[in-house]
């Protein structure tokens, strides 16, 4: 599996369609102070999910969108797909190329589509679980990522390396599991209650 192209279009500093090819391999991006750069990071991950406005270096959702600048208009939207080669497989969706979109318009409305179908969130944040490359993977080291690492916490290291070793899906399901379990003991409950008020 490798990251093949990132389509942006009114994303951060991007508001023209840009499209970016890498190949197997190390690719570098180069630029000046302020060119860009980081926010080609930012938009693999928030098509991955990111939804901490916080960690894409903004205030608010709205500011992934292209504000605009003197001779330019701001975008009414920001658009990101990323296209994944998964020759090998290690996603777990039946296509040897993936790609997922991510929409946000002003309004906040919000779409994602796994190979053109609509989805949710969710189905995307599932799809990249215990793969490493999902919005908390360790395949993304931000700027000061390996301080925050060194000196996390055992809980929070403990976390990365569930994701690595693959356990993160099983965990998740069964929290929705217990979730579940807790909601139905609450209904018997209150089914019981019924039961003996009518006795
Ligand atoms: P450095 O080398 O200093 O880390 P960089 O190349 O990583 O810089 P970025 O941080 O990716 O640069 O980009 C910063 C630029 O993106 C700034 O000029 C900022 O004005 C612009 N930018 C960020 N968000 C938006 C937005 N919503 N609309 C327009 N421009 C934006």
């Amino acid at each position: 599996m490798y990251l093949k192209r990132l389509d942006l279009q009114g994303f951060k500093s991007f508001p023209e369609k840009v499209k970016l090819e890498f190949n197997p391999g190390i690719t570098a991006v180069v630029g000046p102070n302020g060119s860009g750069k980081s926010n080609v990071s930012d938009a693999v991950r928030w098509v991955l999910g990111e939804q901490r406005a916080k960690s894409l270096r903004g205030d608010k959702m709205e500011d992934v969108i292209f504000a605009g600048t003197e001779n330019r208009k701001p975008q009414g939207f920001a658009d990101v797909t990323i296209v994944i080669d998964n020759q090998d497989g290690k996603l777990p969706i039946d296509y040897t190329e993936v790609q997922v979109t991510r929409r946000v318009f002003r309004s906040g409305e919000s779409e994602y589509r796994i190979n053109g179908a609509a989805c949710r969130l969710k189905d995307i944040q599932e799809l990249f679980m215990d793969t490493g490359v999902g919005r908390e993977g360790y395949s993304i080291i931000g700027q000061g990522r390996i301080d925050e690492i060194l000196n996390a916490k055992g809980e929070e290291r403990r976390r990365i390396f569930e994701e690595a070793t693959g356990i993160v899906k099983y965990k998740t399901r069964k929290n929705e599991a217990v979730a579940k379990l807790e909601k139905e003991q609450q209904n018997l409950t209150r089914v019981e209650d019924i039961i003996s008020e009518l006795e």
